[in-house]
Parts: structure tokens; C-alpha cells; sequence
């Protein structure tokens, strides 16, 4: 299976607007699998297809978290932002086939991160926090940070949007406290 094909694919379901995030998200992540010595095809694959659900319907999202991932996706089940990470997973293996867990749990995952992540997981977490045109308090230190050194990068990146998410009265997913706690025990 072939990046273009992917990205013919993934503009199909997206507008104009996400399928170019997903590109500019692709082209970071390359980037960093090129600095960091990651492999280049996985994090490839998961970068192109990490927001493939993102513009499916509330129903469809729900449904799909609930018959596939019930117990990781319970407690958030009214987040549709957190589900279209567990829904592009599902489809990169039931439409395209993918088997890999590395490439599965960099999509699943991309949204809150979570503790022991693989290269290939930090690698499209932070490059979808930081594609070029990301914009929110702090970006530019954590661009810069991510070329050096990925694990401070998201470590700073998560402990901005925790900020975020407390100031919001939004909901903090446990695996990205889990994920924060972990990086603070091995930096
Ligand atoms: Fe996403
Ligand atoms: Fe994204």
C-alpha cells in the first residue's frame, strides 16, 4: 500500500481543510522520524491516517468505540475528540488491512498520548501538535524543543494543554496524565 494511495483515500472522506492538516502532519512527522532514526514507512502510514474518522458522524464514532474499544473508551464516551483517534484505528485496520500495532497505537493514541509510547507514537503525537500551522500559546518553544529533544517537547506540550484543559473545565484523559507522570520519571 502506497502513501499515495492513502492520501488519495483519506481526501475522499476529509474536507479540504483536514486532509491538509493530515499532509502538513505527514511532513513533520517524516521530519522527525528522519532526526529521531524512526521508521520512516510506519510513521508514514500512521501520520497520513490519524484523523481518517475525524469527520465521521457522532453516531458513527460512538458506535464504533463502543463495539470495538468499550472498556478503554467508556468514561469518554461524550468526547467525540478523543474517539476519532480510536475510530481511524479501527478503519487503518479493517479498510486498509493494517496489522502492525506500532502504526495502530500511533493513531489510536494521537490524541492523548499515553505512558511507554514507541518512537513511532511520540513521533505523531507531537508532530500533529505542532504541524506548521498550529497555532496556541507555547508552540514555537515546543517546534523547537521537538527537533532536540522529542520527550521534553511533549512533556511541555502536555503539561500546556492539561493548563488548558483545567482553565476550560474540559476533561483530562487519564493516559495523558499517565503519559505527563511517566516523562517526568524518565527526563
Ligand atoms: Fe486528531
Ligand atoms: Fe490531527
Amino acid at each position: 500500500m502506497t502513501i499515495d494511495f492513502l492520501k488519495r483515500e483519506l481526501s475522499s472522506v476529509l474536507s479540504k481543510k483536514r486532509y491538509e492538516h493530515s499532509i502538513r502532519v505527514l511532513d513533520t512527522a517524516l521530519n522527525l522520524g528522519t532526526i529521531y532514526d524512526g521508521d520512516l514507512n510506519k510513521i508514514a502510514i500512521a501520520a497520513i491516517l490519524h484523523d481518517y474518522a475525524k469527520e465521521l458522524k457522532r453516531d458513527e464514532l460512538i458506535k464504533i468505540a463502543s463495539e470495538h474499544f468499550k472498556l478503554e473508551t467508556q468514561d469518554y464516551i461524550s468526547n467525540v475528540e478523543i474517539l476519532h483517534s480510536y475510530a481511524s484505528a479501527y478503519i487503518a485496520k479493517e479498510r486498509f488491512k493494517i496489522e502492525d500495532t506500532e502504526i495502530l497505537d500511533a493513531i489510536k493514541y494521537h490524541t492523548t498520548g499515553r505512558k511507554n509510547m514507541t518512537l513511532t507514537e511520540k513521533i505523531v503525537y507531537i508532530a500533529d501538535a505542532i504541524e506548521p500551522k498550529r497555532e496556541y500559546p507555547h508552540v514555537e518553544k515546543i517546534r523547537d524543543l521537538a527537533l532536540v529533544d522529542l520527550n521534553e517537547a511533549i512533556l511541555l506540550e502536555v503539561n500546556k494543554k492539561i493548563e488548558y484543559l483545567i482553565k476550560h473545565e474540559f476533561i483530562i484523559h487519564t493516559n495523558s496524565i499517565e503519559m505527563r507522570n511517566w516523562l517526568l520519571k524518565i527526563s
